[in-house]
C-alpha cells in the first residue's frame, strides 16, 4: 500500500438559523433529515473513505466543517465519530482532526464526547465577542457563551482551538474590534482566523443592501480594523502563515495547510469538494438527492470540467501564493514540467518592483503589503490559454 499525505473533509449542512452573511452550503430548518443524513454518511465513509485508505493509508488531516457540525445532537455527532474512527486511524502524532463549532450548540458533555472519540482540535465560529454585532449577523450565540465554549473546550482536553472574527460588519468600530481581539486573546487559542465581511448573492445582507438598509463601516475603517488586526496578532506571537490565519506554536491548520499546498483530499457528505489524482470533485447539494443517491448505492459526487494546463498554473499560484510559503519554483517545475520563470517571469518582476512580491531564488511570496492588496496580485498571475 502506497502511504499518501492525504486529508478527509467531512460536510454537515445543517445550521439552526442562517447568518445573515453566509452563503456556504448550510440549511437552517432541515433537521428532520439529520438522522438519515448521518446514516447516508456513514455509508460513504464506509464505501468511498474505506477505499480510499486501503490504497493510500491513513489521512495525515481530518476536518469535520459545515455548516454547523455542532448542531447535530450528540448521539448523531458520535455515530459519525465512531464511523470515522473505524474507518481512519491518526497516520502519525501530529494528526490533526477538527470539528468546526458553533458555540451556540455546544455543552461540557458533547466536547468531551468528541475527544473521546478522537477529535484533537476544535474550530470555534466565533466572529465577534459583542452581543449587539453578533445580533446583527444572525449569529445564534453571544460573547458569553463564546468564552464558556471556549472554556469548556479547553477543560474537556482541546489545546488546539481556534476561533474566528470578522471585521468590516454592518456597525462595527474599531474599539469594538479592539475589544473582540482583547479578549480572543485573553482566551489564549493556539490559532485565529480573520474574516472580513464579503457580500454574497442571495445572502440576507445583499438584499439588504439593495434595498438601502445595511449600513457597513467606509473602506478607511475596515482598512483600520484590517491594520489593526494584522499588526497586533503578530506582536502577540501569532505567526500569519496564510493570508487569513494566524497561529501560535507552530500550530498551523495542517487540513487548511493541504488546501494551499496541492495535497488531496476526499470530501465525504453534500456539497463536499475532493480534490483527487489531480481531478476536483462536487457532490450534490441538496441534503435528499444526497441521501437518495448514496441509499441507492451510487456515487454522490461529479467530476468537475478538468482544468485546462493554464487554469491548473493559475489555481496552483493562487492557492500557494495565500501562504507564507509562497509558490515554490521546485514544486511549480515538478507539477508543470516547466519552470516557474518560463511562464511568470514578468508578473513576479512587477509585483516585486512595487514591493508585493519577495523572490528569495526557491520561491515567491507575498509581502505584507501584498497579502493586504491580493486581488490586484492575483491578477498578475492570471494566463491567458496561449501562456
Ligand atoms: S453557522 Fe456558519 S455555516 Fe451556518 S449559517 Fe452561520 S456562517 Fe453559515
Amino acid at each position: 500500500m502506497e502511504q499518501k499525505q492525504w486529508g478527509v473533509y467531512v460536510h454537515i449542512p445543517f445550521c439552526r438559523q442562517k447568518c445573515f452573511y453566509c452563503d456556504f452550503p448550510s440549511f437552517a430548518g432541515r433537521e428532520r433529515y439529520m438522522e438519515e443524513y448521518v446514516r447516508a454518511l456513514c455509508q460513504e465513509i464506509a464505501v468511498r473513505g474505506s477505499s480510499y485508505a486501503r490504497r493510500w493509508g491513513n489521512p495525515a488531516t481530518i476536518y469535520i466543517g459545515g455548516g454547523t457540525p455542532s448542531a447535530l445532537p450528540a448521539a448523531l455527532m458520535e455515530q459519525l465519530l465512531l464511523a470515522i474512527g473505524t474507518v481512519f486511524r491518526p497516520a502519525d502524532a501530529q494528526a490533526e482532526f477538527t470539528v468546526e463549532c458553533n458555540p451556540g450548540t455546544v455543552d461540557a458533555a458533547y466536547l468531551a464526547m468528541m475527544r473521546i472519540h478522537g477529535a484533537n482540535r476544535l474550530s470555534f465560529g466565533v466572529q465577534s465577542f459583542d452581543d449587539g454585532l453578533l445580533r446583527r449577523i444572525g449569529r445564534i450565540h453571544d460573547g458569553q457563551q463564546a468564552v464558556q465554549a471556549v472554556t469548556m473546550a479547553k477543560a474537556a482536553g482541546f489545546s488546539n482551538i481556534s476561533i474566528d472574527l470578522m471585521y468590516g460588519l454592518p456597525g462595527q468600530t474599531l474599539a469594538q474590534l479592539k475589544a473582540s481581539v482583547g479578549q480572543a486573546l485573553a482566551l489564549e487559542p493556539a490559532h485565529i482566523s480573520i474574516y472580513g465581511l464579503q457580500l454574497e448573492e442571495g445572502t440576507a445582507f445583499a438584499r439588504m443592501q439593495e434595498m438601502g438598509k445595511l449600513e457597513l463601516p467606509d473602506d478607511e475603517a475596515v482598512e483600520e480594523m484590517y491594520d489593526y488586526m494584522t499588526e497586533v496578532l503578530p506582536a502577540k506571537g501569532y505567526e500569519r502563515y496564510e493570508i487569513s490565519n494566524f497561529a501560535r506554536d507552530g500550530l498551523a491548520s495542517r487540513h487548511n495547510l493541504s488546501y494551499w499546498q496541492d495535497v488531496p483530499y476526499l470530501g465525504l457528505g453534500a456539497a463536499a469538494h475532493s480534490y483527487l489524482e489531480g481531478q476536483r470533485w462536487e457532490a450534490v447539494a441538496g441534503i435528499p438527492d444526497y441521501i437518495a443517491l448514496i441509499q441507492a448505492g451510487r456515487r454522490p459526487c461529479e467530476p468537475e470540467e478538468p482544468a485546462t494546463r493554464a487554469i491548473a498554473m493559475e489555481e496552483f499560484a493562487f492557492l500557494a501564493l495565500r501562504t507564507a510559503a509562497g509558490i515554490s519554483r521546485q514544486q511549480f517545475q515538478q507539477k508543470f514540467g516547466c519552470s516557474l520563470d518560463s511562464v511568470y517571469q514578468k508578473a513576479v518582476q512587477r509585483l516585486s518592483a512595487k514591493g508585493f512580491l519577495i523572490d528569495d531564488g526557491d520561491a515567491v511570496r507575498l509581502t505584507r503589503l501584498g497579502m493586504k492588496y491580493g486581488n490586484w496580485a492575483f491578477e498578475e498571475f492570471l494566463l491567458t490559454e496561449e501562456e
